[in-house]
């Protein structure tokens, strides 16, 4: 049978077919494919073993996952959005290729975020939708979103992700407080595909992004609008940093493209250079 690993523990897998449940271990396929096997990923079983790891669309590091549909980073208000977290998930999502949406929350507390976020990348083409997970509105409209999918949701502690997840399957999960000591309770790193009326979420609490391997030099590729206007710039492979005549600085100063992502790619950028390096001296 080919199923999905929904849970790994230690060497054995949970893993899914159709709507059988089988607990499986992996013999010595997990040393031949190195990797492992990893939540996400679609098995071929036979007689309770894993003798087949079916070629994967994606993989992430943190959370460990792959075959990822869909990213769905969570913004709220209160906590303030840190715009640096969210630029590192759309990096890793567009080296990885997986589809993003931005989901607004409590809106029922404050409404002028969602045209903030709007603003902030309207140079992409991406989602966004509005919601509170306090009164429920646009729950639906999001549920239908992520029918059929795996998703992942991302962002800060206490912007919504645990209130979301009860409010769209009725649950009870105890949500965290604004002023708490953050998610102490959650000890688990170990990610698991939550599934519910056809939507499939990986539970990994305590995941502010979510980390692919990406390099500094591939970096800039990942910023499309920078992307499509760097054929202007002077040098080829500018990287949009200290070089002269570069097409999206000076967009950045015409006010085309947002000051604040800009600023926020170049400390992004510096940040994996310097682990480059660290890697280089060891
Ligand atoms: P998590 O850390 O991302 O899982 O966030 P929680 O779900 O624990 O929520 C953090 C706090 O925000 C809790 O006090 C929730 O009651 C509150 N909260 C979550 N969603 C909403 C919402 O839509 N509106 C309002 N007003 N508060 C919310
Ligand atoms: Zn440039």
């Amino acid at each position: 049978m080919i199923g999905q690993v929904y849970k790994v523990q230690t060497d054995t897998f949970v893993v899914k077919s159709e709507d059988k449940i089988v607990l499986c271990n992996s013999r010595g396929l997990i040393k031949k494919c190195g990797d492992g096997v990893l939540v996400g990923d679609i098995v071929t079983v036979e007689n309770g073993v894993i003798t087949k790891v079916h070629q994967r669309k994606n993989r992430f590091i943190r959370p460990s996952v792959c075959n990822v549909d869909l990213i769905v980073v969570l913004i709220s208000p209160e906590p303030k959005p840190d715009f640096y977290l969210v630029d590192k998930v759309l990096v890793n999502a567009i080296k990885e290729n997986v589809d993003v949406l931005f989901v607004v929350n409590k809106t029922d507390f404050d409404d002028s975020l969602y045209q903030q976020v709007v603003d902030e990348y309207k140079h992409l083409e991406i989602d966004i939708v509005k919601i509170s997970a306090k009164t429920k509105a646009g729950v639906e409209e999001l549920k239908q979103r992520l029918k059929g999918k795996l998703s992942v949701f991302v962002g800060q502690s206490a912007v919504g992700k645990t209130s979301l997840v009860n409010s769209m399957f009725d649950l009870d999960l105890k949500t965290g407080e604004l002023s708490g000591i953050g998610r102490g309770k959650h000890t688990t790193t170990r990610s698991e595909i939550f599934e519910n009326q056809d939507i499939k979420v990986v539970d990994s609490p305590g995941f502010a992004v979510i980390d692919a391997e990406v390099t500094a030099e591939e970096f800039p590729l990942y910023y499309e609008e920078y992307f499509e206007v760097s054929n202007d710039c002077r040098f080829r492979g500018c990287r949009h940093i200290d070089e002269p005549n570069c097409k999206v600085k000076e967009l950045v100063e015409k006010g085309f493209f947002s000051k604040s992502r800009y600023d926020r790619y170049v400390e992004i950028y510096l940040e994996l250079q310097k682990r480059r390096k660290i890697y280089e001296r060891n």
